[in-house]
């Protein structure tokens, strides 16, 4: 047996004594956990360990760090860019927040919320849900993604327009160090200016600076009434033009601009036919719009009616399908969560892009990027949608009608490089949702400067000196990064 060997069985030994011989599981019982959402990233690990409390998390944290041994946290494991799959050597221990998912208080005096790490989002929507109170965290995977997973993602979804992306919906934190120490940050305050925000640097860090133990959140009052409607377009830019006047006409009651093309639309009709579409596809352009109002559901229609009817006297809005039920509104949020992905899968799948630009700027970004990809890949189909009101658009490309995903998929590097340069030309973010993780690692010396990578890696050197928290996520191993830095801009 070598040393590393002997090693690697006594940090075994020694989790099974913190959390019992259940909670670290390792061969076909790990299996489930090492591989990611896409299917397309497969890692191994040394073990997985499940702590069931912060205490023992710090306990994992303190076993590895005399080990030597990297820690990949992971959550409910729905990220799109790898951050919680291990690399291919199966020296880190995977962590599983999952058992920390108590929700431990509730203040509706501050309006807060203080629950766990691995509580899944859905479950904590629930929770406020039941205290009367809204917590708008909103995304399609709502089901199985957990609150550490959202924070340390920074994730968005569907109500940033309104309420802001995680980083805003969070009062305080509690979060293990890479030390094993627990720092307990679990302030419910609104104002707090004493020192750096340390809160916010992990938020967003992808599981690279601490583990995020506990998190107390923000609520919002439960609107009364909602109305949601499906609007269509003659052109993108008219798109932006009522985006602009439904926030003044709206005000913070706008709560949700999902614009959707009719490329994206056309999928829906072509292989998801149990899911009708509410408008003909006569307009190159859709947004799914929702008015959330706090006076009540003749209030909320008539401010709808005023000001989608003014936007189709001046010409902006062509076609209408307006919500009449909560079934309706469902359907059609059921088109934008469900139906539009299984459309792109059953399509034989596309290749992804999660970027933003300024929202002044998406016409000329949407326009250009079609021109350059058509230009180098005649016939790829650009099915874009998301979130318009944030400038987020998901800008996946599909194979040529007369071709093939194997083709498409052939050519991915170069296609993500077309798209993400334009992103770039356009005063964009290569990911503005979905993290950077291991997927897009490689990418960010092709577009942030140096000073900024510099700085990240200071940080990192600060939090975690040993390299041990999700190493090889967000920036590459030290040596790596300053190869692939130099020279690379688009
Ligand atoms: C159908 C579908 C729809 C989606 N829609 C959206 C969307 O609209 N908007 C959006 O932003 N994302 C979306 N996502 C992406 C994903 O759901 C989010 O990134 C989510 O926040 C990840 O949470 P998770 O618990 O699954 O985290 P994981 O996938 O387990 O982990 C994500 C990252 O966070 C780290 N991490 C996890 N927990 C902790 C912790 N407690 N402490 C420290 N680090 C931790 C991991 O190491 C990893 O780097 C979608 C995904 C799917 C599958």
């Amino acid at each position: 047996m070598t040393d590393s060997t002997h090693d690697d069985a006594s940090l075994i030994t020694a989790l099974r004594q913190a959390l019992g011989d259940a909670h670290v599981l390792a061969g076909a019982d790990a299996a489930g956990y090492l591989t990611d959402q896409h299917g397309r990233l497969t890692g191994k690990a040394l073990a997985v360990a499940r702590p069931a409390d912060t205490a023992q998390v710090a306990q994992v944290v303190h076993l590895c760090r005399t080990h030597g041994t990297p820690i990949v946290p992971q959550g409910g494991n729905t990220g799109l860019m790898g951050g919680a799959t291990p690399d291919g050597t199966g020296r880190a221990v995977l962590l599983s927040l999952g058992r920390l998912n108590r929700i431990r208080a509730i203040d509706t005096d501050n309006d807060t919320l203080t629950v766990e790490a691995g509580a899944v989002l859905a479950q904590v929507q629930q929770a406020a849900r039941d205290a009367q109170r809204l917590f708008p965290l909103s995304l399609g995977s709502e089901g199985s993604c957990t609150i550490g997973g959202n924070l340390s993602t920074n994730a968005g979804g569907t109500q940033v327009l309104r309420y802001g992306n995680a980083r805003e919906l969070v009062l305080g934190l509690e979060v293990v160090t890479a030390e094993g120490d627990i720092w307990n940050g679990l302030r419910g305050l609104r104002k707090d200016n004493t020192g750096y925000a340390l809160r916010d640097l992990y938020v967003g860090s992808e599981g690279t600076l601490g583990i995020i133990t506990a998190a107390t959140l923000r609520l919002h009052p439960l609107p009364r009434a909602q109305h949601t409607a499906l609007l269509a377009f003659g052109c993108i830019r008219d798109a932006v033009a009522f985006l602009s006047q439904a926030r003044a006409g709206f005000g913070a009651s706008l709560t949700a601009f999902e614009l959707i093309s009719d490329t994206a639309l056309g999928l829906i009709a072509q292989h998801v036919p149990e899911q009708p579409l509410p408008l003909a596809l006569k307009a190159p352009w859709f947004a799914l719009v929702e008015l959330s109002d706090s006076e009540g559901e003749e209030h909320a229609r008539q401010r709808f009616e005023a000001v989608v009817g003014q936007a189709f006297e001046d010409g902006l809005v062509t076609d209408a399908a307006i919500a009449e039920s909560l079934q309706q509104s469902q359907a059609l949020w059921r088109l934008r969560d469900q139906a539009l992905g299984e459309a792109q899968r059953r399509d034989g799948g596309n290749i992804k892009h999660d970027i933003s630009v300024p929202i002044s700027r998406i016409p000329d970004f949407v326009a250009a990027t079609a021109a350059l990809l058509q230009a180098r890949f005649p016939g790829v189909r650009p099915v874009a949608f998301g979130h318009l009101g944030d400038g987020n658009l998901h800008y996946n490309v599909s194979h040529a009608p007369d071709g093939t995903p194997a083709q498409l998929f052939a050519q991915e590097d170069a296609i993500h490089e077309v798209v993400h340069d334009s992103v770039h030309a356009h005063g964009g973010s290569i990911s503005a949702e979905h993290g950077v993780g291991q997927t897009k690692r490689d990418l960010l010396p092709r577009y942030k400067s140096p000073i900024e990578l510099a700085l990240m890696r200071r940080l990192k050197q600060a939090f975690d000196p040993l390299g041990l928290l999700n190493p090889g996520k967000v920036l590459g191993h030290a040596a790596e990064s300053l190869t692939a830095e130099q020279g690379q801009t688009p």
